[in-house]
């Protein structure tokens, strides 16, 4: 998951200070899960047998998944070197009967194949692996004081977004599929992905890379399924959404092309600063001028975080630099933002005499749920996590690499797991040096990823 705009902060807020019934700590149980203050229990029609199973072999694997994490927690690595990573992981998955093991898919990658006793759809599980270049600040016995190379400079490295909690509890999922494997109605595949945190440039993010590796075929995967941890909301209660929920996340840089000389004479020269100021007003004009405030998938955010050009007042530059980033929750709104940026920067260019080079790399896709898909796995998020517990969310402008798997047309269901260390109050955001989760919520996740894995293999049974 990647740093969220101030608008997203602000829906975040917004969603914190809803008038939601937060209650304390579940005390979910064998999938009947109950809420202080209220005797209701999850509705019985929709909880099978199957299904109460599940979260029961789910609760059993709490003590190890905090294990597994704690290891993965103390052992971080970088995008694309995840290997101990893998192989921790490999050998947690060989100890479980019945599911075959691929390594080395898209450089560090893991794909296992869990086959059911009984026919049926394919169910994709997703977590991603990698650590930051962020130095942990954190006292307990399992914190990282790891150190990595990171641009050509040693730095420290720590699971700041929580990564390391979305292994463990998909290794606590696999685990308890396992035991259950007779009576599965299909197939679960279980992806461990690298490098989700690279950000959009050259080298393709980990779940492009494990597409393109055919990690959704043979078999043929029918839907793929992911959660997200954080520290915004109280612990163990999950956010959920139908349609579009996390921002496509995009870069561009421009460089505009002109002819330096001396400040006190720019009408030999033809220096691109005044060019480079307009252009970054034109492209502020994207956003509320070319961009339907009322797109039904969302908004489309245009912001300019990088300006150079020149080293001394009297100096006039050559060149100039601009560079930023485009954020949609719509892949219309995506496109035009990306043609109005190249169609702005090259004819104001133009219109000074320059030339401007643009470079547009696409990161992230949008994160749309399918809502049939999502809609058949919300009984099972509300028993795994208390019925008041799993909510809907609105969107935010963060993005994440997991929209890939949903880019060729698979349906994907995404949601959040709350983790605040800080009860009611939020706890640090992700990516940040103080980022810590309550490791009581992993069960509820662990909970969430076999309960919906149950739901959906049931719901694509009875289609
Ligand atoms: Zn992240
Ligand atoms: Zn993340």
């Amino acid at each position: 998951m990647h740093k969220p705009t101030h608008l997203a902060r602000a829906l975040a807020l917004a969603a914190l200070l809803a008038p939601v019934a937060w209650a304390a700590t579940p005390t979910a149980t064998m999938g009947m899960s109950t809420t202080p203050g209220t005797t209701q229990a999850a509705p019985a029609a929709t909880q099978s047998a199957l299904l109460a199973r599940a979260l029961s072999l789910a609760d059993a694997t709490e003590n190890q998944v905090i294990e597994w994490r704690r290891h993965i927690h103390a052992n971080p690595e970088l995008s694309y070197e995840e290997v101990n990573t893998a192989r921790y992981i490999a050998e947690a998955l060989g100890q479980m009967p019945g599911i075959e093991i691929q390594t080395g898919v898209a450089k560090t990658g893991i794909k296992a194949v869990l086959k059911g006793g009984k026919p049926g759809p394919v169910v994709a599980l997703r977590a991603d692996m990698d650590a930051l270049p962020v130095r942990e600040n954190a006292d307990f016995r399992f914190r990282s004081q790891v150190k990595a190379q990171w641009r050509g400079q040693e730095t420290y490295v720590s699971h700041a977004c929580g990564h390391d909690t979305h292994v463990a509890m998909l290794l606590g999922a696999a685990k308890a599929l396992s035991e259950m494997r007779a009576d599965l109605p299909g197939t679960v595949v279980f992806l461990f992905q690298p490098a989700e945190e690279l950000g959009p440039g050259p080298v393709p993010s980990g779940a492009k890379a494990m597409m393109d590796a055919g990690v959704l075929d043979n078999p043929k995967v029918d839907v793929v399924m992911g959660q997200h941890i954080n520290a915004q909301a109280p612990s163990g209660s999950l956010r959920y959404r139908q349609g579009a929920m996390m921002a496509s996340g995009d870069a561009f840089n421009i460089t505009i092309n002109g002819k330096g000389g001396h400040g006190s004479s720019p009408w030999t020269s033809n220096t691109p600063t005044l060019a480079a100021a307009e252009i970054v007003l034109g492209l502020q004009n994207i956003a509320s001028h070319r961009l339907n405030p009322m797109d039904p998938d969302g908004p489309t955010v245009v912001t300019v975080g990088l300006l150079q050009s020149g080293n001394r007042v009297n100096i006039l530059p050559d060149t100039a630099e601009i560079g930023g980033t485009v954020r949609s929750l719509s892949v219309r709104g995506q496109k035009i933002a990306h043609d109005q940026i190249r169609l702005r920067a090259e004819k104001i260019a133009e219109s000074y005499g320059m030339t401007a080079d643009v470079r547009i790399d696409t990161g992230y896709e949008v994160l749309k749920n399918d809502p049939a898909a999502t809609a058949a796995i919300v009984s099972a998020l509300k028993a795994a996590a208390g019925p008041d517990k799993a909510t809907e969310m609105p969107p935010t402008m963060g993005s994440e690499d997991f929209g890939s798997f949903g880019s060729t047309g698979v349906p994907v269901v995404f949601w959040n797991l709350n983790a605040s260390p800080n009860g009611d109050k939020p706890g640090a955001p992700n990516h940040s040096t103080d980022f810590a989760i309550d490791e009581s919520a992993l069960r509820i996740g662990t909970r969430a990823l076999t309960g919906a894995t149950i739901a959906q293999l049931e719901s694509r049974q009875a289609r």
